[in-house]
C-alpha cells in the first residue's frame, strides 16, 4: 500500500539552484568575453553568449527574467515555485509533528522532554493525568520537575538527570513518588535517555516515559512484606529479625553499648490448640503478640519466631541489667492481664533473655544463650523468667537438642528412674496410695524436671517406650510397698498419647497380673484435657480400663480445661485439684475456688485429693473444705523406694508419730 502511494505521487520537475545558475551565468559571461577576443565571428557569439549568461545570471534573482520563463517553459521550476514548495513542506513537517503530539496524547504513559538541567519543556497529556489534581499539563512546562515530586524523591531523579548530562548514552529505569495528591501514594515508574537538540537548540533534550505504577508498587510492598512478616500476628518473622540483629550488633558494637534477646514461650500452648481448637491458639498468640507491643520501645524488635515462641531483640541498652528489668517488666505485665483475662489462668508465659556481647558475640550464639535461658526458665516449672548470665554453668550448658538426644538414649538404655511421693488421708494423716514419679538424671545436667523431659517424649514419640519403662518398675516396686500395707494405691500418670493405643488396656491388665497386683490398687492420673479433646479412642480405652476395675483420678483439675458438660460423661473416681488453686488458699478467690471445686467434685460422687500441699496452715484449709487426701512436700517429696519403704514403716510401727 505504501509504496502504490508513493508511485502515485507526481514526478517532480528538476529545480536549478540559484548558485548554480549564478556561476553558469559568469562563466559564458567569461566565455563570451573570450569568444570576443579569438573568434572571428565574436559579435554574434559575444552577443548571444551575454544574452544566455547574463539571463542565467538574473534567472537567479528575479522572477521576470526571461530565462526564468524559458527554464519554466522546457520543464524546469522556477524559482517562486521553489519558494511555494518550500512552505508547504514546512507546513506539513508542522502538521506531522501535530499528530505525533496527538498520538502521545492518546497513550496512558507519560513522555516528557526536560532540559539538562531538569526543567520540563514538553508534555504529553499523560503527564497531566499522572499529576491528578497537583498539577496540570501545560502549567507544568517551563517548571522543574522536582516541583512535581515527593521530596524524598527528587535526590535520585536528580542524580539520573546528572549521570544522563555527562553524555551517559544509556537507558535508565527510575521509579519516584509524585508529591502528595488526594490519592494517597502516587508511584511513578519509567525510563529515561537523552535525545538529540531541537532546531534552535543547543543542548540535546533529556526524553522520559513515565506511566502510574502505585497499585504494582502496592503490590510489590506487599508481597516483600508477606516474605518478612507472619501472617497472623503481622510481626516480623525471622528472616527480618535477624536483618535486624545484624543492625543492632554492629550499632552496639560501634557505640559500645549491649544489645539484648529475650525469647518469649507460652507455657502449655500445645493443650490450648489441642483443647479449645486452632482458632483460640491462634486467638491466645494475637493477645500476647499485642500485649508485647504495648510494652516495647519503637527501637525494639518484637518477632514471630515460630509456633508459640516470640523474640524481642533490644539494640539500645547502656546498662547489663536492663535487659533483666525489661524481662521482669514483661513477664509481670503478660501474666498478669493474660490471668485477668482468661480466669481459668492457664496461659502463662516463659521468659529467657540473653545479652549481647556478654553472653555472646555473634547473632547464633545470642539466639542460643537466650534460648538456653528459656530451657531454664521451663525446667524450673514455666511460668518464670531467666536471664543466661545468671544460670549456673551446669543449666547453661544445655539445649533442646541436646536433651532430646540425651533422653532418648537415656530411655534406650532404660535409665529412667521412679520416685514416689506419699498420699495421705486427710483426717487421719495415714497413708493411703503414692504416686510414681518419673525421674532422669544426667551425668552432666543433673535432675531434669519431668515437667521439660515428658513433652520431649511425647513429641518426638518415646513416651510410651517411657511410660511402660515406669509402669514396669513402679509396679515391681509398688509390690514391697504393700507387703507393709496392703491396702495402698499406685498413682501413675498416663499420656494422652498411650490413651490413644487400643491395646494399652490389655497391654497394663498382662503387667500387672505379672506382678499380681490387682486393678483396684492402680490409679490411672489422666489430665482433663483428655476428655475435651474429643478424641473416641482415648474415651473408649478409659471405659475399657474403667471396667476392667482401674481407678481413674483427673489430675490437675482446673488447669483451663474443665468443662462441667464433659465431667458428667467422663468415668472417673477423683479429682486432683491443682497446686496452682491449693497455693492460693489464703486468699479470699482462692478459698472460693478451692470450695467451689470441692463441692462440684462432691456432687458428683467423686473423691477429692489435694496436691501442693506444703504447710499446716494449707492442711487444715483443705480439711475445712472436705478434701479426702492430700499430698505436698508438707508430707513428703517424692523420693525413690528405698526411702519410701523407711516412710511407709515409720507410719505403720505403733512406736513413732504419724506426723511428718
Ligand atoms: P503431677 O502428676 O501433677 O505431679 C505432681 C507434681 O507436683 C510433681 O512434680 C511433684 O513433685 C510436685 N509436687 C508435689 N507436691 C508438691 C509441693 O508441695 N510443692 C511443689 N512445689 N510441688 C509439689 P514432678 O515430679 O516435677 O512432675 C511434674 C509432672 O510431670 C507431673 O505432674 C506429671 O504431669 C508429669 N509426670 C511425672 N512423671 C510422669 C510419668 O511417668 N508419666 C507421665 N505421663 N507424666 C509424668
Ligand atoms: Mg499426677
Ligand atoms: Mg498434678
Amino acid at each position: 500500500m505504501a509504496s502504490s502511494a508513493t508511485q502515485r505521487q507526481p514526478k517532480k520537475r528538476p529545480y536549478i539552484e540559484p548558485t548554480i545558475r549564478l556561476i553558469v551565468g559568469i562563466f559564458i559571461t567569461m566565455l563570451a568575453v573570450l569568444i570576443y577576443r579569438y573568434s572571428e565571428h565574436r559579435l554574434v557569439w559575444l552577443g548571444a553568449m551575454l544574452f544566455i549568461g547574463l539571463n542565467l545570471f538574473q534567472s537567479a534573482i528575479s522572477k521576470w527574467c526571461l530565462m526564468e520563463k524559458l527554464l519554466k517553459h522546457i520543464g524546469f521550476r522556477g524559482e517562486l515555485d521553489e519558494i511555494r514548495e518550500l512552505g508547504e513542506e514546512a507546513r506539513k513537517t508542522a502538521a506531522e509533528h501535530m499528530n505525533y503530539m496527538d498520538t502521545l496524547n492518546l497513550l496512558n504513559e507519560a513522555v516528557i522532554e526536560l532540559s539538562e538541567d531538569g526543567v520540563l519543556l514538553s508534555a504529553s497529556e499523560g503527564w497531566g493525568k499522572l499529576l491528578g489534581d497537583s498539577g496540570s499539563q501545560s502549567s507544568s512546562i517551563g517548571q522543574p520537575l522536582s516541583r512535581f515530586l515527593n521530596p524524598d524523591d527528587v535526590h535520585q531523579v536528580v542524580e539520573m538527570l546528572t549521570a544522563i548530562s555527562s553524555k551517559d548514552s544509556g537507558v535508565h529505569s527510575i521509579r519516584f513518588r509524585l508529591a502528595d495528591s488526594s490519592k494517597g501514594e502516587n508511584w511513578v515508574g519509567g525510563k529515561f535517555m537523552s535525545g538529540h537538540p531541537q532546531p534552535g537548540e543547543e543542548k540535546p533534550r533529556i526524553k522520559g516515559v513515565l506511566r502510574d505504577i502505585t497499585e504494582a508498587y502496592l503490590q510489590e510492598e506487599q508481597i516483600r512484606h508477606m516474605a518478612l512478616h507472619d501472617a497472623l500476628t503481622n510481626l516480623p518473622n525471622r528472616l527480618l529479625l535477624e536483618d535486624h540483629m545484624q543492625l543492632a550488633l554492629s550499632h552496639a558494637e560501634r557505640n559500645g553499648i549491649h544489645a539484648g534477646l529475650l525469647f518469649i514461650d507460652v507455657d502449655n500452648f500445645k493443650q490450648v490448640n489441642d483443647v479449645y481448637g486452632h482458632k483460640a491458639g491462634d486467638h491466645l498468640l494475637l493477645r500476647i503478640s499485642n500485649i508485647m507491643k504495648e510494652h516495647v520501645r519503637s527501637s525494639d524488635t518484637l518477632a514471630r519466631w515460630g509456633g508459640d515462641e516470640f523474640v524481642i531483640l533490644l539494640p539500645d541498652l547502656k546498662k547489663a541489667e536492663e535487659l533483666e528489668q525489661v524481662a521482669r517488666k514483661l513477664f509481670h505485665e503478660l501474666n498478669r492481664q493474660l490471668y485477668v483475662e482468661n480466669a481459668t489462668g492457664i496461659s502463662t508465659v516463659s521468659i529467657g533473655g540473653a545479652l549481647y556481647p556478654d553472653d555472646a558475640n555473634s547473632i547464633e550464639s545470642l539466639l542460643v544463650q537466650a534460648d538456653r535461658a528459656l530451657y531454664h526458665a521451663k525446667a524450673q516449672g514455666r511460668n518464670n523468667f531467666q536471664i543466661f548470665s545468671t544460670l549456673s554453668e551446669q543449666n547453661a550448658g544445655f539445649n533442646d537438642f541436646d536433651m532430646t538426644k540425651l533422653l532418648s538414649k537415656a530411655v534406650k538404655e532404660k535409665r529412667i528412674q521412679v520416685h514416689y511421693q506419699l498420699i495421705v488421708d486427710a483426717q487421719s494423716q495415714q497413708p493411703t496410695g503414692f504416686e510414681a514419679l518419673a525421674r532422669w538424671h544426667d551425668t552432666h545436667h543433673g535432675w531434669v524436671s519431668p515437667g521439660i523431659f515428658i513433652p520431649i517424649a511425647e513429641n518426638h514419640g518415646f513416651i510410651h517406650q517411657l511410660s511402660q519403662q515406669v509402669l514396669e518398675q513402679a509396679l515391681t516396686d509398688f509390690g514391697r510397698l504393700l507387703a507393709i500395707q496392703p491396702d495402698l494405691c499406685l498413682s501413675v500418670n498416663l499420656s494422652n498419647r498411650q490413651l490413644a493405643i487400643e491395646e494399652f488396656p490389655l497391654q497394663l491388665q498382662a503387667m500387672i497380673d505379672a506382678h499380681e497386683i490387682r486393678p483396684e490398687s492402680i490409679k490411672l492420673e489422666v489430665t482433663e484435657s483428655l476428655m475435651l479433646a474429643g478424641a473416641n479412642t482415648a474415651r473408649e480405652v478409659l471405659d475399657v480400663l474403667w471396667n476392667a476395675g482401674f481407678k481413674i483420678s483427673i489430675d490437675d483439675f482446673g488447669t483451663g480445661y474443665s468443662s462441667l458438660s464433659y465431667l458428667h460423661q467422663f468415668s472417673a473416681h477423683e479429682l486432683k485439684i491443682d497446686m496452682s488453686f491449693v497455693k492460693r488458699f489464703k486468699s479470699e478467690n482462692g478459698r472460693i475456688m478451692l470450695e467451689a471445686i470441692t463441692g462440684l467434685g462432691q456432687a458428683l460422687g467423686l473423691g477429692i485429693v489435694a496436691e501442693g500441699v506444703e504447710s499446716a496452715e494449707c492442711m487444715q484449709v483443705l480439711r475445712q473444705q472436705g478434701v479426702d487426701r492430700l499430698q505436698g512436700y508438707y508430707f513428703s517429696k517424692p523420693l525413690p523406694l528405698d526411702e519410701c519403704l523407711l516412710q511407709l514403716q515409720a507410719y505403720t510401727e505403733p512406736s513413732v508419730s504419724n506426723t511428718v
